[in-house]
């Protein structure tokens, strides 16, 4: 039987600077093959192509922007290859085809363009990286990703076209090592789209599934997934081992170690998900498979600061019914606004939501038109998965408690 393949993914602080793509270059190494190596763009590079795009479509001037981009990219490449090797003219190519792009005033919509250029982060990166692995004597290759995931029109949140992008897979078979881009994807017309901010982790586990993997390694800058995050709680501790249900919760809840969309493509074919340390590769990480026992071996943290809290009441003293619902939640869906808590009484309706500058004030004085409404500015919600007495209590500890809910498994308070 053909050994299976396993995928690992790399994010753009992997690979953000010489020493950072040498350190990937060791990773590789040591990988078993067939290998399919995910990247996303280098350090904060699909920032800096944002604003490029901000500003070609704005009809300012781009060119500093620009440069920068192409200067980082450079002085990576010049302190891993000697002078006259050719990824500086593959480097070039690509500065120009990207220049093609904003040559002709902005004709499309503003998600049209920023897909166009946008992509060109993950197509340096991969240049590279792949380069670069060959110079050290590895059997790389690089795939386009724009050979093999498929997408629909949606510019900036394209989806996949799941049986376009197997039927492209089995037209592109794999070998020893290839690298390929994270994010991005083609449509029917050929032009490059994008999966959405950070679905790089996405795009690796759509290529397990396509190829049916072995297993998917993520590699960060933390040890695995931890069970809070470890800005606010400095004795933030691994998850060894989830459940894919038990992920799929935990990123829902907010926490953003991994990209919400991964999960269910690997769920789907049973394909496990590790997420390691690219510092320090010797820690296990964290495994997240089928296997559900160790999900309540330890309380998780999540918290989302900056929230608004909104009660509304009839005006009129009547009760909140579906109605009453119904219409405050079409309202907020029209608004895109992001609903992190609900709950109900007889008397009132309560949700918790993100802070958005524009949104908010509006939602509110939308909403004063029919209801009564109190509310409470920069609260934060903080879920506990798995929680203890002990836990409640380090949470909530000299706090106002403005809001509370619990389940079974799960603890949530609006904190002021
Ligand atoms: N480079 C893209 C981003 O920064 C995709 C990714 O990193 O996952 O959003
Ligand atoms: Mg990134």
């Amino acid at each position: 039987m053909n050994k299976k393949t396993t995928v690992y993914k790399f994010g753009g602080a992997s690979v953000k600077d010489a020493k950072a793509v040498k350190n990937v270059k060791s990773i590789i190494e040591k990988a078993p093959t067939p290998l399919l190596v995910v990247v996303s763009a280098m350090g904060k590079t699909t920032n800096a192509l944002e604003k490029v795009n901000e500003q070609y479509f704005n009809h300012s001037d781009y060119n500093d922007a620009l440069q920068t981009v192409k200067d980082y990219h450079l002085n990576i490449a010049r302190e891993l290859f000697e002078p006259h090797h050719p990824v500086f003219d593959k480097l070039h190519n690509l500065f120009v085809e990207l220049e093609w792009e904003l040559e002709e005033p902005p004709t499309k919509s503003f998600d049209f363009h920023y897909d166009q250029i946008v992509s060109f982060g993950e197509l340096f990166s991969t240049t590279i990286i792949t380069e670069y692995l060959q110079k050290n004597g590895l059997p790389a290759k690089l795939l386009d990703a724009r050979d093999v995931i498929k997408t629909d029109f949606s510019y900036r949140h394209a989806k996949i076209n799941w049986a376009l992008t197997q039927e492209y897979a089995a037209k592109h078979p794999l070998s020893a090592i290839h690298i390929t881009q994270g994010f991005i994807g083609v449509n029917d017309e050929n032009y490059s789209t994008t999966l959405g901010r950070e679905g790089s982790d996405f795009s690796a586990a759509i290529f397990a599934y396509i190829y049916d993997a072995n297993e998917v390694t993520i590699w960060k800058d933390v040890p695995g997934m931890l069970n809070a995050d470890p800005k606010i709680f400095p004795d933030a501790e691994p998850l060894n081992q989830i459940s894919y249900k038990e992920a799929v919760e935990l990123a829902y809840y907010g926490a953003s170690v991994i990209h919400p969309k991964t999960i269910k493509p690997l769920k789907e074919k049973n394909i496990q998900l590790k997420v390691k340390s690219f510092i320090d590769t010797n820690k296990t990480g964290t495994l997240i498979n089928r296997q559900s026992d160790k999900d309540a071996e330890k309380p998780s943290f999540i918290v989302k600061k900056n929230q608004w809290l909104l009660s509304l009441s009839t005006k009129d003293f009547s009760f909140i019914i579906e109605e009453n619902i119904a219409d405050i939640f079409s309202l907020i869906s029209q608004m895109q606004v992001k609903v992190n808590l609900m709950e109900n009484t007889a008397l009132s309706f309560s949700i918790c939501v993100d802070d958005d500058f524009y949104k908010i004030p509006e939602l509110i004085e939308r909403l004063k038109e029919k209801y009564n409404l109190l509310y409470n500015k920069n609260v934060e919600l903080i879920t506990v998965r798995h929680y203890t007495n002990e836990a409640l209590q380090k949470v909530t500890e000299g706090k106002e408690i403005l809001l509370e809910q619990k389940s079974r498994n799960t603890a949530r308070f609006v904190l002021k």
